[in-house]
Protein backbone atom coordinates (compact mmCIF):
# COMPACT_ATOMS: atom_id res chain seq x y z
CA UNK A 1 0.00 0.00 0.00
CA UNK A 2 0.95 3.44 -0.98
CA UNK A 3 1.05 5.34 2.27
CA UNK A 4 2.06 9.27 1.35
CA UNK A 5 4.75 11.10 -0.48
CA UNK A 6 7.65 10.42 1.69
CA UNK A 7 9.95 12.95 -0.73
CA UNK A 8 10.47 14.97 -3.77
CA UNK A 9 14.25 14.58 -5.26
CA UNK A 10 15.61 17.99 -6.53
CA UNK A 11 18.67 17.82 -8.36
CA UNK A 12 20.72 21.32 -7.77
CA UNK A 13 23.82 22.59 -9.01
CA UNK A 14 24.19 25.27 -6.15
CA UNK A 15 23.82 24.26 -2.82
CA UNK A 16 24.18 27.14 -0.92
CA UNK A 17 22.11 29.08 -3.24
CA UNK A 18 19.41 26.23 -3.22
CA UNK A 19 19.39 26.61 0.23
CA UNK A 20 19.14 30.22 0.38
CA UNK A 21 15.52 29.66 -1.54
CA UNK A 22 14.15 25.99 0.33
CA UNK A 23 15.25 27.01 3.92
CA UNK A 24 16.04 30.85 4.16
CA UNK A 25 13.29 32.07 1.99
CA UNK A 26 10.62 29.45 1.87
CA UNK A 27 11.34 28.62 5.81
CA UNK A 28 11.78 25.18 5.45
CA UNK A 29 13.40 23.31 8.05
CA UNK A 30 16.77 21.44 6.98
CA UNK A 31 16.94 17.79 8.56
CA UNK A 32 19.60 16.40 7.99
CA UNK A 33 22.79 16.57 5.60
CA UNK A 34 23.44 13.20 3.69
CA UNK A 35 26.48 11.70 2.02
CA UNK A 36 25.64 8.93 -0.04
CA UNK A 37 29.07 7.54 -1.28
CA UNK A 38 27.05 4.75 -3.36
CA UNK A 39 25.28 7.42 -5.48
CA UNK A 40 28.18 9.74 -5.47
CA UNK A 41 25.76 12.75 -4.26
CA UNK A 42 25.40 14.64 -0.90
CA UNK A 43 21.39 15.00 -0.21
CA UNK A 44 20.00 17.89 2.12
CA UNK A 45 16.64 17.18 3.75
CA UNK A 46 14.10 19.76 3.86
CA UNK A 47 11.05 18.91 5.98
CA UNK A 48 7.86 19.96 4.28
CA UNK A 49 5.13 18.63 7.06
CA UNK A 50 5.08 14.54 7.49
CA UNK A 51 7.17 14.78 3.74
CA UNK A 52 10.59 16.20 2.88
CA UNK A 53 12.27 18.48 -0.18
CA UNK A 54 15.60 16.45 -0.59
CA UNK A 55 18.20 18.93 -2.82
CA UNK A 56 20.73 16.30 -4.57
CA UNK A 57 24.13 17.06 -5.27
CA UNK A 58 26.00 15.03 -7.16
CA UNK A 59 29.88 14.63 -5.28
CA UNK A 60 31.43 13.03 -8.95
CA UNK A 61 30.65 13.92 -12.47
CA UNK A 62 30.24 10.42 -13.10
CA UNK A 63 26.90 10.24 -11.07
CA UNK A 64 23.29 10.27 -12.29
CA UNK A 65 22.41 13.46 -10.79
CA UNK A 66 25.29 15.02 -12.51
CA UNK A 67 24.32 13.62 -15.79
CA UNK A 68 20.53 14.37 -15.27
CA UNK A 69 22.21 18.30 -14.60
CA UNK A 70 23.86 18.02 -17.67
CA UNK A 71 20.88 17.00 -19.68
CA UNK A 72 18.26 19.09 -18.40
CA UNK A 73 19.64 21.41 -15.72
CA UNK A 74 18.26 21.98 -11.78
CA UNK A 75 14.70 20.87 -11.37
CA UNK A 76 12.64 17.95 -10.15
CA UNK A 77 14.68 14.57 -10.56
CA UNK A 78 12.47 12.25 -8.69
CA UNK A 79 8.90 11.65 -6.70
CA UNK A 80 9.15 9.12 -3.90
CA UNK A 81 6.16 7.51 -2.27
CA UNK A 82 6.48 5.72 0.63
CA UNK A 83 5.18 1.97 0.49
CA UNK A 84 4.52 -0.48 3.69
CA UNK A 85 6.03 -3.57 1.99
CA UNK A 86 8.12 -2.45 -0.89
CA UNK A 87 8.67 -5.85 -2.34
CA UNK A 88 5.07 -6.41 -2.68
CA UNK A 89 4.61 -2.88 -3.95
CA UNK A 90 7.74 -3.76 -6.49
CA UNK A 91 6.19 -7.28 -8.30
CA UNK A 92 2.97 -5.10 -8.04
CA UNK A 93 3.94 -2.54 -10.29
CA UNK A 94 6.30 -4.67 -12.20
CA UNK A 95 3.23 -6.97 -12.88
CA UNK A 96 1.54 -3.33 -14.49
CA UNK A 97 4.28 -3.14 -16.66
CA UNK A 98 6.41 -0.94 -14.66
CA UNK A 99 9.66 -1.16 -15.81
CA UNK A 100 12.37 -1.19 -12.10
CA UNK A 101 15.94 0.23 -12.55
CA UNK A 102 16.98 -2.88 -10.65
CA UNK A 103 15.66 -6.12 -9.68
CA UNK A 104 16.10 -5.76 -6.05
CA UNK A 105 15.50 -2.76 -3.29
CA UNK A 106 18.75 -1.44 -2.29
CA UNK A 107 19.42 0.83 0.89
CA UNK A 108 19.06 4.67 -0.13
CA UNK A 109 19.48 7.82 1.49
CA UNK A 110 18.21 7.66 5.65
CA UNK A 111 18.49 3.86 5.52
CA UNK A 112 15.41 3.11 3.47
CA UNK A 113 14.61 0.89 1.30
CA UNK A 114 14.59 2.30 -2.13
CA UNK A 115 13.85 1.42 -6.03
CA UNK A 116 13.33 3.09 -8.64
CA UNK A 117 10.74 2.88 -12.12
CA UNK A 118 12.03 4.05 -15.46
CA UNK A 119 10.47 7.87 -16.38
CA UNK A 120 9.41 5.84 -19.55
CA UNK A 121 6.94 3.39 -17.74
CA UNK A 122 5.75 6.28 -15.43
CA UNK A 123 4.63 8.79 -17.16
CA UNK A 124 7.50 10.62 -17.48
CA UNK A 125 8.72 11.16 -13.77
CA UNK A 126 11.57 8.90 -12.25
CA UNK A 127 9.76 7.06 -9.51
CA UNK A 128 10.82 6.45 -6.34
CA UNK A 129 9.25 3.64 -4.16
CA UNK A 130 10.79 3.26 -0.35
CA UNK A 131 9.88 1.94 3.01
CA UNK A 132 11.63 3.30 5.95
CA UNK A 133 14.41 0.82 7.75
CA UNK A 134 14.38 -0.74 10.93
CA UNK A 135 16.44 2.44 12.29
CA UNK A 136 14.73 5.06 10.62
CA UNK A 137 11.28 3.73 11.26
CA UNK A 138 12.20 4.88 15.17
CA UNK A 139 12.60 8.36 13.86
CA UNK A 140 9.06 8.52 11.83
CA UNK A 141 6.84 11.08 12.78
CA UNK A 142 3.66 9.05 11.37
CA UNK A 143 3.67 6.54 13.62
CA UNK A 144 0.84 5.64 15.25
ZN1 LIG B 1 14.79 9.72 -3.24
Amino acid sequence: MIRKIDHIGLAVLDPARALQTFSEALGLRLDQIEDIPSQKLRSYHLAVGESHIELLYPTDPDSTVAKFLDKKGPGVHHVALQVDDIEAERDRLVGLGFEALSAEPFIGAGGKKVLFFHPRTTGGVLLEICQLGEAAGHHDSTTK
